[in-house]
């Protein structure tokens, strides 16, 4: 278990504010501030780094500058806007969010993050940041960066097995430091922390505003905090065909009924169009990490005559002007470009 941080709690509190206060970077959702602004940036957050996020997040108000604009939208267009940001389960729940929304008039919206779980896509961690941040509401953050900073406030060198069930270990110490006069701003405070500070790799602790308070850093072993498993990778191939002919290039609409990707487009897979790999070396190979898995994504050139006669549903052909407009995820995009170029 984390070590309570006893009796050092409100300096820790007040070192925090005071240091976000005087760093906290110039970022577009921080200017006038709006609970619209922070939803899309916390959900475009979720998985990405501030840097890949932000020319999104400005093409994103350009185009839907409200929830009513985006309730508005297709779910193509929508998906469209997000591509390149991945994890597109994302830009559909919010989608979906911003539909509910609209429908709630602004008095009865609630503004506590146990309410909040009960909207698309909205976990613990994004109902307590945008609670804290629109509405003042008083819950703690905890994800990845808060379990680091923790970790190493407390030196507590207990194995974890991922960064959930560490999360789960500091909740308790994350309700106890919260500042609860600027809940949002002390999330953003520990997020801003972990994110230019306490890193990884290399926390910069000369730097740091706490390191008085850190324990891990007095006994030289925040580096290697928290203790977490590391994680065991799966490898496999996705055997897929480049099909480009007269009616314009073959592609897979991935159906709603799908866990994943759900309405972008792909480069088929050879199963179910009853293809084989080609003997020859594949036309282009190309490797990727989803998750837990490394994969390797092989890409087989074949004429349309090769094809069934009648090809399952969710296929279609698209030109190039066609395939511009679609969406697909950033990766299929990408090899397209490459296999247009190669033939
Ligand atoms: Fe992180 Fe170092 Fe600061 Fe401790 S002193 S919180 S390890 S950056």
């Amino acid at each position: 278990m984390p070590k309570p941080l006893t009796d050092k709690k409100t300096s820790f509190r007040k070192t925090l504010i005071h240091w976000y206060d005087a760093n906290a970077r110039d970022l577009p959702w921080r200017r006038s501030p709006s609970l619209y602004k922070t939803v899309v940036s916390e959900f475009m957050l979720q998985q990405t780094q501030v840097k890949t996020a932000l020319p999104y997040f400005a093409a994103w108000l350009e185009a839907y500058p409200d929830f009513a604009t985006l309730a508005a939208a297709s779910e193509e267009q929508v998906l469209k806007s997000w591509e390149g940001l991945g994890y597109y389960s994302r830009a559909r729940n919010l989608h979906k969010l911003a539909r509910e929304i609209a429908e709630i008039p602004a008095p009865d919206l609630p503004t506590d993050a146990k309410s909040w779980l009960s909207f698309p896509g909205v976990g613990p961690y994004a109902a307590a940041a945008i609670c804290s941040i629109a509405f003042n509401a008083p819950s703690a953050v905890i994800d990845g960066n808060v379990v680091r900073i923790l970790a190493r406030l407390t030196a507590d060198e207990q194995a974890y097995k991922n960064s959930t069930d560490a999360a789960k270990s500091y909740r308790g110490l994350a309700d106890a430091l919260l500042n609860r006069q600027r809940p949002g701003d002390h999330n953003q405070a520990m997020m801003e922390l972990g994110a230019t500070v306490c890193l990884k790799k290399k926390p910069n602790c000369l730097l740091c505003p706490v390191r008085e308070l850190c324990q891990g850093y007095a006994r030289g072993i925040a580096e290697r905090l928290p203790a977490l498993a590391k994680t065991s990778f799966e490898s496999k191939t996705v055997e897929r065909a480049w099909v480009n002919g007269p009616a314009g290039i073959l592609l897979h609409r991935i159906p709603d009924s799908a866990k994943r990707m759900r309405g972008l487009h792909e480069l088929p897979e050879l199963g179910e169009l009853g293809l084989e790999p080609t003997r020859d070396k594949a036309l282009l190979e190309r490797k990727r990490g989803i998750t837990r898995y490394r994969i390797t994504e092989r890409f087989h050139r074949f004429a349309p005559e090769q094809l069934p006669d009648q090809l399952p549903v969710n296929y279609l052909w698209a030109s190039p002007e066609q395939v511009q407009k679609l969406p697909f995820s950033g990766p299929h995009r990408r090899w397209i470009e490459e296999l247009m170029k190669l033939d």
